[in-house]
């Protein structure tokens, strides 16, 4: 069984992490600490790599990433937006993941010129948010979102889910949060960073199944307000027998995360981790160079064990699940949070995946006898719903 030894590296999201710096302080953080914000060079330099990595034709994703991104400032960017869309016109889709809290009228209205999407990250009511992220941290965000919604315009939400909120009762108010506010939202659990190690937030692994289950009691009874990302995904990953978050799928290749300092690495969440750099724009690197990089193979080899150790588990999830987020699996190898070196959340996707599964072939049933009951898990199986941005 071979899994991940791919031969191209063909991106279709590429993280530029324009600053490392950022005026919150999350407990769970992992952005790297102390580089410099990416100049203009470094700018350039990625926009004649990509070219020459992409060719003229292919479309793809540009997301902001941080720290926080707006940290470089608002003259960056009135620089680098239209260096992209001169670089790469319509083909590139352009987008920022923030906490808003730098966000005015003027960044805005730079944002609509240049069609830059925007998504941000909140934890739910502010006792739950601040107590996760520190005070102010709700505040500052959600005037940010009001001013968004101002301009009519959404602004889909990630909402990190640590040790303090792994509860019923934290994680149904924070359902209700999101619901009476029509946000739609992506639920992520606390992980342990590789370089920063386990925090006091970190969501120790089973707690990732009571956030799952729990939020998804309250968003079955009622599934045509608001989505929620994760739980959307893992529903079609079994439907359709296929992944379509990067956490669950084989996303080596798939992603390029350009840190502030010109280096390269396969995610934004490997900023700063030298053993998986694949590359520093300083060296003008090709698509040979990058997959031969030591980088690119730790990380082809990490993923071969990891798929390895799924199927050897007996996993059935293993065609749509992959083996879960191969940077959280490194992380908690590094940290010792599991033993088996899968994804830390491993036993929690498995149950979940379980139990979607025995609600999803009874909605199917009832449906092909035409019961009339409610199926929720089969509507979002079908059409068209709200999608956010799928990476952290
Ligand atoms: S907003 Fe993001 S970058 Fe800033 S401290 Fe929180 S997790 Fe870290
Ligand atoms: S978040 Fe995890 S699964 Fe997604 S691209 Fe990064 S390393 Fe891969
Ligand atoms: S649920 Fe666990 S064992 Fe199954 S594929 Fe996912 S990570 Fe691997």
């Amino acid at each position: 069984m071979r899994q991940n030894k791919k031969s191209s590296f063909e991106p279709t999201t590429i993280m530029l992490a324009a600053s490392s710096k950022c005026p919150a302080e999350c407990k769970y953080c992992f952005a790297p600490a102390g580089m410099e914000d990416m100049s203009l060079d470094i700018l350039e330099r990625a926009v004649t790599f990509i070219k020459t990595l992409l060719g003229d034709q292919k479309r793809f994703r540009i997301n902001f990433h941080g720290g926080e991104p707006m940290m470089a400032g608002i003259g960056w960017y009135r620089k680098a937006l239209p260096l992209l869309r001169a670089a790469f016109g319509a083909r590139v889709r352009l987008c920022i993941q923030s906490n808003l809290w730098l966000l005015n009228q003027e960044w805005l209205n730079l944002f609509n010129e240049y069609g830059v999407g925007i998504s941000t990250s909140l934890d739910g009511p502010e006792s739950i948010c601040d107590g996760q992220r520190g005070a102010g941290y709700f505040a500052n965000t959600m005037r940010g979102i009001a001013l968004i919604r101002a301009n009519g315009q959404d602004v889909p939400v990630i909402a990190t889910i640590g040790k303090s909120a792994a509860n019923a009762k934290d994680c149904r108010e924070i359902y209700d949060f999101f619901n009476s506010r029509r946000l739609h939202f992506a639920v992520h659990g606390a992980i342990p960073s590789i370089s920063r190690g386990v925090t006091e937030e970190t969501l120790p692994p089973g707690g990732m199944l009571v956030v799952l289950k729990s939020m998804a009691e309250e968003y079955f009874r009622d599934t045509r307000a608001i989505s929620i990302n994760m739980i959307d995904t893992m529903i079609r990953a079994l439907y359709y027998q296929r992944p379509s978050l990067c956490s669950f799928s084989n996303c080596l290749g798939s992603f390029l995360a350009v840190s502030a300092d010109g280096k390269l690495y396969p995610c934004q969440r490997f900023c700063g981790v030298s053993p998986y750099a694949i590359g520093d724009l300083a060296e003008n690197p090709d698509q040979a160079n990058i997959i031969h990089s030591g980088g690119y193979k730790l990380l082809a080899d990490t993923r071969q064990e990891i798929a390895l150790s799924c199927l050897e588990s007996g996993c059935k999830h293993f065609p749509y699940c992959n083996g879960g987020c191969c940077y959280a699996a490194i992380a908690a190898r590094a940290h010792k949070t599991v033993l088996h070196g899968r994804d830390p959340f491993c036993a929690a996707y498995r149950g979940f995946f379980d139990a979607l599964e025995v609600r999803l072939t009874a909605e199917m049933q009832d449906s092909m006898i035409g019961a009339g009951a409610a199926m929720p898990l089969l509507s979002i199986t079908q059409g068209a719903r709200y999608m956010p941005r799928a990476h952290p």
